[in-house]
């Protein structure tokens, strides 16, 4: 496994992966890696010849410094985690000045789709995901990319974002990755106390009994009782349930209009801030 810092190494060692054949697939983290990372590269590993992961924690995709300065790093444990899994070609680490040798001064409209949710919460938070997104995709140039559903607004953007860009791209969604307790796997997990940890549980019973209880509650009345539900934990404090279409994330009414639908939730522990979502059929 090759870990690499320079865009111009980066594009040196892609052409020699692509002289001896086959497809690269690419997988964008921020580190402080865990098995749901772990399942992109499996994933990626499956659909393409050559891996290439990027670790890199974005600034202009944080809105709160904090959180920035807190976001957890750990690149020599995130290498021993690739390497011991066996599946990547490259590790592409750059560092700040690599990837914004001058300030991006692009703004994105990806119409509704960031105004809702993360995004009406997080100002500028997908704008600095498509800044970094777009700037690694023309840097690595692979044919798929593989993104977690556990991020599952960030998906539909992305997907937003390689149509304006008319990138042949193929976006590829990955399941979300669970602890044992149903916790959906994130980095920032590992910022919680032990009883915060606990109680973080909660988020994903709840969701997963609401599946349960769409047969029978109309969408209003359902979203009303998770978000009752998580806040009756003490430790948890609802930023928003809505249930919304798959594709365009617009609030769903009733559970007989057309499309998918998904759950999707934000919850503060203490400090730390954790989403997830769940799929209604
Ligand atoms: P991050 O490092 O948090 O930016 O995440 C990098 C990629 O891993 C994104 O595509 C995430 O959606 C994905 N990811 C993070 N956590 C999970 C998980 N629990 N299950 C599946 N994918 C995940």
């Amino acid at each position: 496994m090759k870990v690499i810092s320079s865009r111009e190494d980066l594009r040196h060692y892609r052409s020699m992966l692509l002289a001896e054949g086959g497809t690269i697939g690419f997988v964008p983290t921020m580190g402080a890696l865990h098995q749901g990372h772990l399942s992109l590269v499996e994933v990626a590993a499956l659909a393409c010849e050559h891996v290439i992961v990027s670790i890199f924690v974005n600034p202009t995709q944080f809105n709160d410094p904090n959180d920035l300065r807190n976001y957890p790093r750990n690149l020599e444990k995130d290498l021993a985690l690739l390497t011991g899994q066996g599946k990547t070609a490259v590790v592409f680490a750059p560092e700040v000045e690599d990837i914004y040798p001058e300030p991006d001064l692009r703004r994105f409209d990806f119409g509704p789709l960031d105004k809702v949710m993360e995004g009406a919460r997080r100002p500028g938070h997908f704008n600095g995901v498509a800044q970094v997104v777009s700037k690694l995709f023309s840097i690595v140039e692979p044919h798929k990319a593989f993104f977690g559903e556990k991020d599952f607004q960030q998906l539909a953007v992305i997907r937003q974002l390689v149509m304006q860009e008319q990138s042949k791209i193929e976006i590829v969604p990955c399941p979300i990755i669970r602890e044992s307790d149903g916790l959906a796997m994130s980095s920032r997990n590992v910022l919680l106390s032990p009883d915060e940890r606990l109680h973080a549980a909660n988020i994903s019973g709840i969701l997963f009994q609401s599946r349960e209880l769409s047969t029978t509650m109309e969408v209003d009345l359902l979203t009303a009782w998770v978000v009752d539900q998580l806040n009756n934990d003490p430790l948890l404090q609802v930023e928003y349930f809505q249930i919304v279409d798959s594709i365009t994330l617009m609030p769903v009414e009733r559970w007989t209009q057309a499309g998918e639908k998904q759950g999707c939730v934000a919850v503060k522990i203490g400090k730390v801030r954790l989403i997830d979502n769940i799929k209604f059929d």
